[in-house]
C-alpha cells in the first residue's frame, strides 16, 4: 500500500462523537498518522509484529497499522464510548483489531496485558493535566521494546532525561497537528500545532 493510499483510508475514519477534553481526546489527523504508521513500517517495526496502540482513542493508529499487515493489534483506552467508534471504525475498513477497555495507569493490567513487538501512540500531551504522557511513556517501555510515539515539538529533551537509563531516543521526526475547533476553550477553527514523533529504543 502506498502512503497517500492509506492517508485516504484513514480519512475515512469517524472521530470522537463526544470528545473529553479532561483525557485529551484529539483524534491523529490523518496524514500524521500515515507518517507515523509507515515510518514504522520502513524500520520492520509493523509488518508481521505485535503492535499495541496506548490510548488508542477512535483507532487511527491501530487501524492503519493492520492495514499495513501488522501480525496482531491491541488497542488500549479507558473510554469505553471512543472504543465503540473505534470498533465500528474497524469494521468499516475491515481491519482486524482488538480493542480493550484498560487505563495505562492500571499496573494490575499492564502485568496481565501480553508484550507487544512495537507500541504506537499519541498519548495526552499534557496540556489539560501536567504530565499526563508519562503513564504512557512508563507503560510503552513496559509493553514493548520499540515505541513510536507523537508529543508536542521541542519535547524531546524532556524525554529523554524522563527516560534515562531505560531507553534512547533512536530518531525525532517532525510533524503537523491540525486541531480543529473541539472545545469551547478553543478560539480558532484551526490550530495548528507542531510535533514531533519520536522513536525510542528500550535499553537491555
Ligand atoms: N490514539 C488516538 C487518540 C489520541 S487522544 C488517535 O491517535 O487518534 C489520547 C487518547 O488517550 C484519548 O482517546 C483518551 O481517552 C486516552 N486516554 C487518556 N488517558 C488515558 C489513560 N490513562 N488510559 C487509557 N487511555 C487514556
Amino acid at each position: 500500500m502506498k502512503l497517500k493510499n492509506l492517508e485516504m483510508m484513514l480519512q475515512r475514519l469517524s472521530g470522537f462523537s463526544k470528545p473529553r477534553a479532561a483525557l485529551e481526546q484529539y483524534q491523529t489527523p490523518a496524514p500524521l498518522a500515515a507518517r507515523l504508521l509507515f515510518h514504522a513500517l520502513m524500520k520492520h517495526d509493523i509488518e508481521d509484529r505485535s503492535v499495541c496502540d496506548l490510548g488508542s482513542g477512535t483507532g487511527v493508529l491501530a487501524i492503519g497499522a493492520a492495514l499495513l499487515g501488522a501480525g496482531r493489534v491491541t488497542g488500549i483506552e479507558m473510554d469505553e464510548g471512543a472504543v465503540r467508534v473505534a470498533e465500528t471504525n474497524a469494521r468499516l475498513l475491515d481491519a482486524e483489531v482488538t480493542f480493550v477497555v484498560a487505563d495505562v495507569r492500571d499496573s494490575d493490567f499492564l502485568a496481565r496485558a501480553g508484550r507487544c513487538d512495537t507500541v504506537i501512540m499519541n498519548p495526552p500531551f499534557g496540556a489539560q493535566k501536567a504530565h499526563a504522557d508519562r503513564p504512557f511513556i512508563d507503560a510503552a517501555l513496559a509493553l514493548a521494546p520499540v515505541t513510536y510515539s507523537i508529543f508536542n515539538a521541542g519535547s524531546a529533551p524532556f524525554v529523554k532525561a524522563y527516560t534515562e537509563g531505560r531507553a534512547e531516543i533512536a530518531e525525532k521526526v517532525g510533524g503537523a497537528f491540525p486541531i480543529k475547533r473541539t472545545f469551547a476553550f478553543h478560539t480558532k477553527d484551526v490550530q495548528e500545532i507542531e510535533v514531533e514523533i519520536l522513536r525510542l529504543i528500550r535499553n537491555q
